[in-house]
């Protein structure tokens, strides 16, 4: 490969760099493959390979060693056999689902959902002729019900955005099972180290990545990972035509970040901890919505399911609107931004922005109201977090 003539011009030179061929040791951190294709010495290696997830790396969009090593950590973190990290979260979202659903298919989905993919899945009804039927994120009686002959697949949240509603994962996939249709999680709110949703029955697990996996508010992904060797080689096929892979940096800072994910898990969720509690007996405070604590009607199911509460949950202000409005501009450490999942605390309004799509009646029915403040709470010391706060409720 590197033997091109020493007495080449240096036009000739300066295009073929050599490459020093690494013996005797090994890099300690995953290197970027910074490149959009694989040469080869073998033709009939490279024709073969073209159409395989598990042959040579040949073509960026197919797969690049970075990016492999990403999917690879977090399908062993799930416990699945295999991913596709993607460009988004939205991207592995529509993936799986376009890859798995064709015109005329019939879908069910959780009613509290992540906003793009409630606005997807609107998207797929009113331009593709899919149907979809809303259940509650908890009632298998109500997915059995839902349930006909051209139904594929059933979408959950393990965690959802942002009431914190956890998903009955082992009652919603066990009908799932038993009925011969496919379960979809978005697990991003949970990470796998909070929850593993294949451990419930699911068949495909997914993540944006941008949130908890990379963890340092600088990269944007996704990845879909598989239960299925069968599944993820279809939907394998699907991504390349679809063009929605990873990028090989954004793969390498969400490896960086996952390296740490264990530790700052454990901040964000006793970080949250002590602003839930302290904020449920605070005056200003009408209700807290999050997982952990007893009032909240997922407490329960959480306590099974997950190994922590998760760092994400909303609280009511007594002044409605105008309270939220004040509260988002008097926070001084916290800061007013979208994205979750980072180490910086971050805080919205949903009811004027994550949420604004929604109408007066469904934001009702999904519980968020006109003084609901979403709060992404980060790694910093809880008590510098908890005297932001105090005084913007002040
Ligand atoms: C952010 C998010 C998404 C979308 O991910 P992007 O990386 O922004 O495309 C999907 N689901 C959940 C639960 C999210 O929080």
């Amino acid at each position: 490969m590197n033997d091109f003539p020493p007495d080449a011009r240096p036009e000739t030179k300066t295009v073929h760099v050599p490459r020093p061929v690494i013996e005797g040791s090994s890099p300690i951190s995953m290197p970027i493959y910074q490149t959009s294709g694989f040469v080869f010495d073998d033709p009939a290696l490279m024709a073969e390979s073209m159409g395989r997830p598990d042959g040579a790396y040949v073509y960026g969009r197919y797969s690049n060693p970075t990016v492999r090593a990403l999917e690879e950590a977090v399908a062993g973190l799930e416990g699945g056999t295999a991913a596709i990290a993607t460009g988004s979260g939205m991207g592995a979202i529509n993936l799986v689902l376009l890859g798995l659903l064709k015109p005329g298919d019939h879908l069910v989905a959780q009613r509290s959902l992540y906003g793009g993919t409630a606005a997807m899945l609107n998207e797929l009804v009113g331009r593709f002729g899919f149907t979809v039927t809303y259940v509650p994120e908890n009632d298998p009686a109500a997915l059995r019900a839902a349930v006909r002959p051209e139904t594929r697949l059933v979408y959950l949240e393990t965690i959802s955005n942002p009431m914190t509603l956890v998903a009955d994962l082992p009652g919603m996939c066990q009908v799932a099972r038993e009925l011969g249709i496919l379960s979809v999680v978005d697990n991003t709110f949970a990470t796998p180290l909070l929850g593993r949703p294949f451990e419930h029955g699911a068949d495909v697990v997914l993540h944006s990545t941008t949130k908890y996996l990379s963890g340092h508010t600088d990269v944007v992904g996704g990845i879909a990972v598989f239960a299925d060797a069968g599944l993820y080689e279809k939907v394998w096929h699907f991504a390349i035509e679809l063009g929605a892979s990873a990028d090989p940096f954004a793969a390498w800072l969400t490896l960086r970040g996952l390296q740490t994910l264990a530790l700052r898990m454990e901040r964000h969720c006793s970080n949250a901890h002590l602003l839930a509690t302290r904020l449920a007996g605070h005056p200003a405070v009408t209700a807290v919505h999050w997982p952990g604590l007893p009032s909240h009607p997922s407490y329960e199911l959480a306590g099974k399911l997950l190994s922590g509460f998760g760092g994400v949950f909303s609280f009511d202000l007594a002044g409605g609107r105008e309270a939220g409005e004040r509260f988002m501009k008097s926070v001084r450490l916290a800061l007013l931004a979208p994205s979750l999942g980072g180490v910086e605390t971050l805080v919205l309004h949903p009811a004027t922005t994550s949420h604004r799509a929604l109408s007066a009646e469904e934001l009702r029915r999904s519980g968020i109201g006109e003084g609901t403040v979403r709060i992404a709470v980060g790694i910093e010391h809880p008590e510098d977090l908890w005297a932001d706060v105090a005084q913007a409720l002040a």
